[in-house]
């Protein structure tokens, strides 16, 4: 493994452990802060081997709204989106309902192209990635002043005793063909084929989508029957191309700053624990990592907020334990309620004193119902 500058050099020296969505954050952040960064991807290229298709949400992403915008403005990444959100379609055991607006949220692509997230990202970087080249820790740790843990799983965290796991679960997808609106995506709870998880699509564009079932607390030939079972429920009609599963972890991480080491993205725990969705915060936390270091400032102190914001899910999930064991409520008809209640314009409208509108705490019950395995 190359390794460039020594620690205590004239200059701040940074590594980064991955050429994902925060390595890459970082690494751009870093750079335009005038400090030498050097990253290294195990990959041929940056960014994740299968491609999908990936959601923000401001359902999670309270109160920020526009999250292109706040990434431009706020966070200095400026993303092209491949299109914006304008109608989701729930479907329950028994129910299924149209959620429409203009602030549902944006698609990305997530994949090794020049379109996807980090593909946009490593347009933006001009240093250099060592590809083909996994990271020694521990070499990187003696070697640079900082290193930014940017691997996209709980490998690094997990090693020095900062992770723990929150929800295993695994995730089955594959690209489908046939006729799409760009503008909708389509979201399944049903413990039918995926248990406690939820199934979802969201169009490439008008001839392609990514489709994704996600199983908590199976192994992978179980997941690999419910993707079969969720197939046959659902009489998909289009053409399965592409097929590929994987194991998703959800964790905390305490704390996020280990001497010289930071950790960001998924492997800093930045994952929201409800649907698994880390490429807001992954941008964010590699942006706030950069800046700490190039300012000298505390990390854990720049991630505050994001820290809270899944504490906030996570606590919303014990309470809602606590609720459904008193109702007793069915399990299918669980996800039905949710899905034919919260989500209508009237109540999206609804502010409780916290902020978050009902449609927020919508997706929060139904963490609830997601945890409760
Ligand atoms: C199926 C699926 C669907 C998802 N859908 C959504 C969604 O709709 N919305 C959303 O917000 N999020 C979604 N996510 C989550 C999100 O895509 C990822 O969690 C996010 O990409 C994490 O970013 P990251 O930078 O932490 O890691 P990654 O983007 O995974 O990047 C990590 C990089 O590090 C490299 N690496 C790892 N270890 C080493 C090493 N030792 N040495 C060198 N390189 C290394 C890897 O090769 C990889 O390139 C989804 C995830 C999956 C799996």
């Amino acid at each position: 493994m190359a390794l460039l500058p020594r620690a205590g050099g004239a200059r701040l020296a940074g590594s980064c452990v991955g050429a994902g969505i925060a390595g890459l954050a970082c690494a751009v952040t870093l750079e335009r802060l005038g400090i030498d960064t050097v990253v290294y991807e195990q990959g041929d290229k940056p960014g994740q081997a299968f491609a999908h298709v990936g959601v923000i949400m401001p359902v999670i992403q309270r109160p920020v709204i526009d999250v292109v915008r706040e990434l431009r403005h706020k966070y200095g990444i400026d993303l092209r989106p491949l299109t914006q959100v304008r109608r989701i379609r729930m479907h329950g055991s028994t129910v299924e309902r149209d959620i429409t607006g203009a602030d549902l949220g944006f698609t990305f692509e997530v994949s090794r192209e020049a379109r996807s997230v980090t593909g946009q990202l490593a347009g933006m970087y001009h240093g250099p990635v060592l590809f083909n080249t996994r990271a020694d820790y521990f070499a990187l740790r003696d070697a640079f002043d900082y290193v930014v843990v940017a691997g996209g799983n709980p490998e690094i965290s997990g090693m020095l005793g900062v992770w723990q796991d929150w929800l295993r679960t695994w995730a089955v997808g594959a690209q489908v063909l046939g006729e799409f609106d760009q503008a909708c995506i389509e979201i399944w709870f049903d413990r039918r084929f995926a248990r406690n998880g939820y199934a979802y699509m969201v169009p490439f564009n008008d001839k392609m989508a990514s489709l994704s079932l996600i199983v908590p607390g199976v192994r992978r030939a179980a997941a690999i029957a419910h993707w079969q079972d969720f197939l046959r429920a659902r009489h998909m009609s289009w053409e399965v191309v592409s097929y590929w599963d994987v194991e998703h972890v959800t964790g905390y991480v305490h704390p996020y700053q280990l001497g010289n080491t930071l950790f960001v993205g998924h492997s800093g725990g930045f994952m929201d624990p409800l649907l698994g969705f880390s490429i807001f915060s992954s941008l964010v936390s590699g942006v706030l990592a950069g800046r700490a270091i190039a300012g000298g400032k505390l990390y854990a102190q720049a991630v505050e907020s994001l820290r809270r914001s899944m504490l906030d899910i996570c606590r919303y999930a014990a309470f809602s334990t606590g609720w459904r064991t008193t109702t007793r409520t069915a399990w299918s008809r669980s996800w039905d309620c949710p899905a034919l209640g919260g989500p209508t314009p009237k109540a999206r409208g609804l502010r409780s004193s916290d902020g978050a509108t009902a449609w927020h705490l919508w997706a929060r019950h139904l963490l609830a119902f997601s945890r409760t395995a």
